[in-house]
């Protein structure tokens, strides 16, 4: 029997990788969703026959329904149909490649209907990490990481046991501006922003990756994922995205996991654990590489990444707060309404805006927060 999965996101940059996996190792692909982009996954729906497909915006997928009116497949409108369709669907294991604070309620659809989470959208463990971890707990559904440094830990922590950690190494490419000062950052444009080194992603995760606030968000899915307190969680600039993560255990030894930088790994791993099967990606040549470097995070010109940690030690709905605040300024900088620095600055004056939210862990509360920051971060966008 083929492996059964459902990819939330289909029409993504995870989403696309995803499927790539289904394709090669042959998994039935059984839902697909997406938000608006209605000939895209039309297309995806005509290639795979999954058993339904859903859309966040309710007009495209009544548009999608009548594109498919042809086919059995199902269609579900909505986020609330998107939680139907993950409840209803036959996947043992969902891919969750949402982007932003829309993963969430998809993400504890999974949980909760006993699936295996194969998790990309790690703004769900950001802004409700308590409740995720609680309600995957409460089913004994598995949340596996997608993400590639929480995909590295994970792997390298089956050499060893959770009590025995004495620190993780969480790996930086440090984005397209390393070594940059807060000043030359004054003057970065979308276009520049937008242009990795090593990782071809989404917009808003690319941004994410050049300001330092995806590794910021990283050290919090962390936090959550394997249960250590951000003290103990290491962020370390590694140019060559070869070296994914590290765990260091109690009697030093580190154990690492190294592979090319490639989603697809990533995915493979989280749909077969524990197996390992073959993969199309070519070996890894070390000696081609020659070296790897290792250097420490900029602090100053990057605040978003201890603003970051900042906001996990404070925990309740700040995280949440951290999130939407960066979700509206990165909106706001590529729509060329707020400078690279202006990112950073909307988002610590509404993190200090709502810390008093230290004590809200239930989800309406977070999702409260999320609304108010929101709320908070556009009217900072607008008075600038
Ligand atoms: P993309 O922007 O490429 O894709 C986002 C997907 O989510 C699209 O299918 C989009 O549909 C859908 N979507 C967007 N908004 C909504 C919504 N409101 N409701 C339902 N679906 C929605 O993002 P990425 O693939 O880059 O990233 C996805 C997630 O994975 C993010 O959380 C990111 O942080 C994480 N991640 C990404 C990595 C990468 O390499 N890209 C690496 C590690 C983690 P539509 O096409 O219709 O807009």
């Amino acid at each position: 029997m083929p492996r059964r999965i459902a990819v939330l996101g289909a029409t993504g940059s995870v989403g696309r990788q995803a499927l790539s996996v289904a394709d090669y190792r042959g998994f039935r692909v059984e839902l697909l969703t997406a938000d608006r982009t209605t000939g895209e996954l039309e297309s995806l729906a005509r290639a795979y026959r999954p058993a339904a497909v859903a859309m966040a915006d309710e007009t495209a997928a009544a548009d999608l329904k009548l594109r498919l009116a042809d086919t059995p497949i199902r269609v579900f409108a909505g986020e609330e149909g998107i939680c139907r369709a993950v409840e209803e669907s036959e996947a043992e294991t969902v891919v969750n490649a949402i982007s932003g604070k829309a993963g969430l309620l998809p993400t504890l659809s999974v949980l909760r209907s006993g699936k295996r989470l194969a998790l990309a959208n790690k703004e769900s463990l950001v802004i409700a990490g308590e409740i995720v971890m609680r309600t995957a707990k409460d089913a004994g559904a598995e949340i596996l990481p997608v993400d590639s440094e929480h995909s590295a830990i994970f792997q390298s922590l089956r050499s060893g046991r959770p009590t025995e950690i004495s620190r993780i190494l969480l790996t930086a490419s440090g984005g397209p501006f390393f070594g940059w000062s807060r000043e030359a950052l004054a003057a970065v444009t979308p276009e520049q922003a937008l242009a990795h080194p090593t990782w071809k992603m989404g917009k808003k995760i690319t941004v994410d990756s050049a300001t330092l606030m995806n590794k910021g968000f990283e050290v919090i899915e962390a936090v959550h994922l394997f249960g250590v307190p951000a003290e103990k969680i290491e962020v370390v600039v590694h140019r060559e995205s070869i070296l994914h993560s590290a765990v260091e255990f109690a009697d030093r030894t580190v154990i690492g996991e190294f592979s090319l930088p490639d989603m697809r790994s990533c995915v493979q791993y989280a749909v077969d654990y524990p197996d390992r099967d073959p993969s199309p990606l070519p070996p890894l040549d070390l000696a081609a590489l020659g070296k790897l470097s290792f250097a420490k995070p900029d602090g100053e010109a990057f605040p978003l990444l201890p603003l970051a940690v900042r906001a996990i030690s404070l925990g309740g709905a700040v995280p949440a707060v951290l999130n939407a605040a960066d979700e509206i300024a990165v909106s706001a900088f590529l729509d060329r309404k707020l400078s690279f620095p202006g990112i950073a600055e909307v988002v610590e004056t509404t993190v200090s805006h709502f810390e008093d939210l230290r004590a809200e862990h239930t989800l309406d509360g977070v999702l409260a927060a999320d609304r108010a920051a929101r709320a908070y971060a556009e009217s900072l966008v607008e008075a600038r």
